[in-house]
């Protein structure tokens, strides 16, 4: 928490406004939506809620298909299954880890060849960082298919000076507890299209009609930000930017005492972005560094230090095994090797340095130990 969230949350109670509706919920919206630069914001109660609901502004439903990342955590994908409708899972390149311009160019060309169009792509900005959005924004429009954009971990994230969650018809948001800034848990949908943003506003609110008896033409969702919760969400958004370079900062501390370690490999950013790190994560080739990834993840948690695995991808999970996939290329199944060898540090915004000291040490010990047990 920032300090100041206390001073929103008594205004709430103060003005009696204990609803899904009221002045925070309107003011973080359009605090949200002057900050990442787009027409509208709407704030809801997560970020799987905003998806679902972009999917059902795009009128998606049974049967259609809709691509989306593999490598992502499952609320990129659960929607599509809401809706009745079929992931297609895109496998990532080495340069973001994220969604592979090659893979979904071949993608498309199988639809189109087989004539059954996407009707969207779920495009996952990875723990903090953008997608290659000029290439996939390029197939997307040659194929006229819809980008939602899932930046629920990358709030705060650029991508050649523009706000990461803003390329999209659709860009989402999520706040929470785990994410950047966070209201305990909540979401928001953005996009410039002003009458997707009331559409968006009217079904959130279980889409009532304008009339004086309850009257209901179209089916909705219970899915607005409760006004309390904005008002935490707006004493959080003033400090977005000193979060980004704390975790900026955890990222280069480990970076200057790690990235000399032989087949330890950072996530890389490329130049023309600018990340959150929102979690710092490296891969492990075991037979430069003498140690698994697995084997360093057991040394960090028996040490009661919180690393973990890449995401699992999706393809590879029971409940999408029978949905189709495409590897970014015959030879290169970069998300499978990501999530073999890949390891998130801990990386909070206000992990102190001796804290990081702790896992920086735990790591050199466990490689040197294994050295020990190899070589001497
Ligand atoms: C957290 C997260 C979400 C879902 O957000 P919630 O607010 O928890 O529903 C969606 N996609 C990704 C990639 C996430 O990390």
């Amino acid at each position: 928490m920032s300090g100041n969230e206390f001073q929103y949350i008594k205004e709430a109670f103060d003005s009696n406004w204990i609803a899904p509706l009221g002045p925070n919920v309107d003011e973080f919206e359009k605090e949200i939506a002057h900050y990442m630069g787009v027409n509208g914001a709407v704030a809801l109660s997560s970020g799987t809620a905003a998806i679902h609901l972009a999917l059902s502004l795009l009128n998606i439903g049974k049967g259609d298909k809709v691509f989306c990342s593999s490598l992502t955590f499952v609320a990129s994908a659960n929607p599509i299954l809401y809706q009745g409708a079929e992931p297609v899972f895109i496998d990532s390149e080495p340069e973001t880890w994220n969604m592979s311009p090659r893979a979904l160019e071949r993608a498309f060309l199988d639809a189109s060849s087989e004539g059954v169009m996407p009707k969207a792509v779920v495009v996952v900005n990875l723990y903090g960082q953008s997608a290659k959005m000029d290439e996939i924004m390029a197939l997307c429009q040659a194929y006229g298919v819809p980008i939602i954009e899932d930046a629920a971990e990358s709030l705060g994230a650029f991508y050649k000076g523009r706000a990461s969650g803003t390329f999209g018809q659709f860009g989402i948001y999520s706040f929470n507890g785990n994410k950047i800034i966070t209201t305990s848990g909540g979401g928001m949908l953005v996009s410039d299209q002003n009458h997707f943003i009331q559409k968006a506003r009217f079904l959130a609110a279980q889409a009532r009609d304008k009339a004086i008896f309850y009257q209901h033409s179209e089916l909705g969702y219970n899915y607005r930000l409760s006004n309390i919760l904005a008002g935490i969400g707006r004493a959080q958004l003033p400090f977005l930017k000193d979060r980004v370079a704390a975790r900026r900062k955890v990222f280069s501390r480990y970076y200057e005492q790690l990235s000399h370690l032989p087949g330890l490999e950072f996530m890389p950013e490329p130049d023309y972005m600018q990340s959150t790190r929102w979690l710092t994560a490296f891969t492990i080739d075991e037979s430069q560094l003498g140690i698994s990834s697995e084997i360093l993840l057991q040394a960090l948690n028996s040490e009661n230090i919180e690393a973990r695995p890449v995401w699992k991808p999706l393809h590879l999970q029971p409940l999408f095994i029978k949905n189709q996939y495409y590897a970014h290329s015959d030879r290169e199944n970069v998300c499978e090797q990501l999530f073999m060898t890949g390891i998130c540090l801990p990386s909070g915004s206000n992990l102190s340095e001796e804290e990081q000291e702790r896992v920086i040490h735990c790591i050199h010990n466990a490689i040197e130990i294994k050295g020990l047990t190899l070589y001497g």
